[in-house]
């Protein structure tokens, strides 16, 4: 049976017009939510949409939708991401994903194709949260994590509110967030981070995004004399912190509790070269995919304070923030897995470190992401760059696997 494939010359041609509404220089893009050049994205992205014989509809957030209908009526199987940027951003983040979603609808096109079950494509709004917060506004919405009111009167800093900039881009749709719910959702997305180029691996699994809790900790010690205060006397709060960030650092690196723990800022009171310090201010941001991972590390957390409360310090502890971890759907990952592997491509598992729209999804159906290497792993940057063989590859294996849901479903 014959099925799609599509023309790398062509997507790579268009991420490079898209990459020229906001082009920087360098490569790079600036692209705010709800800008001007949005709007102009956007007018793109329709025509390309509409050519590729999709039918386009916009929501009351702004998120746009190509849909191309399959032989029987049902929830769509979806693909999409963003074309938002942060200020100087790179012309890959989200519009890699888009871009590919809409080559798989103009291969199936022109190979006349049909599927059995409707496609779709979404162009999520905001998804950066640069000039408009909460991040992920238009899939927030339609998780109902935030109510439509209330993210449509979200003000920018120069006072701009999302139903007024939406208005004015005329992307101010009239469609329900909530009438086109996808039966699947896959996300292709550059990795933005070094773990695929490092291991020379061409497409990541990712099986979910990780969560974080944040922590404040303070230790108070006894400030005291450099130079009179014998060592086994000191109640010294700067080595006693030291000591816990270490064993914090030692459970991530030795026994990945959490995945990864990081102690970002430092400091110590009074902070003279010639005193024992009496203070000690330090913060944590433990990451895992997993929740009961981060809870471990909480609790990892409370008995290193403990232990040092057991030496005669006072240990303050405050939670700063919590967010969860979210995990894709395992049977959608296995096909993502067996579709690269039958292009021979070599894959690896991971988990997502940044924030996608597909972690929303995943609240609403079946859901997994696709990751392409990015060089050096930097991203949100004008520098963000992938292979263009990596950017075909990755775009294939979507389409691959998106027809074969559609057509097996
Ligand atoms: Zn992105």
């Amino acid at each position: 049976m014959s099925r799609p494939i599509i023309s790398g010359e062509r997507m790579l041609a268009r991420l490079q017009s898209l990459g020229q509404i906001g082009a920087v220089e360098s490569g790079g893009c600036t692209r705010l939510a709800f800008s001007d050049e949005d709007g102009r994205a956007r007018d793109l992205i329709k025509t390309w949409l509409e050519q590729a014989g999709a039918s386009v509809t916009v929501d009351s957030i702004g998120n746009l939708y190509g849909v191309v209908q399959g032989l029987s009526s049902g929830a769509p199987i979806m693909t999409g991401s963003h074309i938002d940027t942060v200020a100087r951003g790179g012309q890959l983040d989200g519009c890699y994903g888009v871009v590919a979603g809409i080559e798989m609808l103009q291969a199936i096109r022109d190979a006349a194709l049909q599927p059995s079950v409707s496609l779709a494509v979404a162009v999520f709004s905001n998804e950066e949260g640069v000039r408009f917060s909460p991040d992920l506004l238009g899939s927030r919405v339609i998780a109902k994590d935030i109510s439509l009111e209330e993210a449509l009167a979200t003000q920018s800093r120069d006072g701009k509110s999302v139903a007024g900039e939406l208005k004015r881009i005329g992307y101010a749709g009239e469609s329900s967030p909530w009438a086109l719910l996808p039966s699947k959702f896959i996300e292709l997305h550059i990795a933005q981070g070094p773990c695929l180029e490092a291991s020379g691996t061409a497409i990541g699994i990712v099986e979910g995004v990780q969560g974080h809790s944040w922590w404040e900790v303070v230790v108070q010690g006894c400030a005291n004399h450099a130079g009179t205060t014998p060592m086994p006397l000191r109640l010294d709060a700067g080595v006693a912190a030291m000591r816990m960030a270490c064993a914090l650092q030692a459970s991530a690196c030795l026994e990945r509790l959490p995945a990864v723990a990081t102690v970002g800022t430092f400091t110590l009171e009074p902070n003279a070269i010639n005193v024992v310090p009496g203070l000690a201010r330090f913060t944590v941001d433990f990451r895992d995919a997993e929740d009961g991972q981060l809870r471990e590390a909480d609790l990892l957390l409370r008995s290193e304070a403990k232990k040092l409360e057991d030496l005669g310090f006072m240990v303050q502890l405050s939670h700063l923030s919590r967010a969860l971890g979210v995990r894709f759907d395992a049977t959608l990952c296995d096909t993502l897995q067996a579709t690269a592997t039958s292009r021979g491509a070599s894959t690896q598992r991971m988990v997502s470190g940044a924030s996608h729209d597909a972690q929303m999804m995943a609240t609403l159906c079946p859901t997994a992401m696709l990751f392409v290497p990015s060089i050096g792993g930097i991203s949100h940057n004008p520098k963000e760059k992938t292979l263009d063989e990596d950017l075909v590859a990755g775009a294939q294996i979507l389409t691959d696997a998106m027809w074969s849901l559609a057509t097996t479903a």
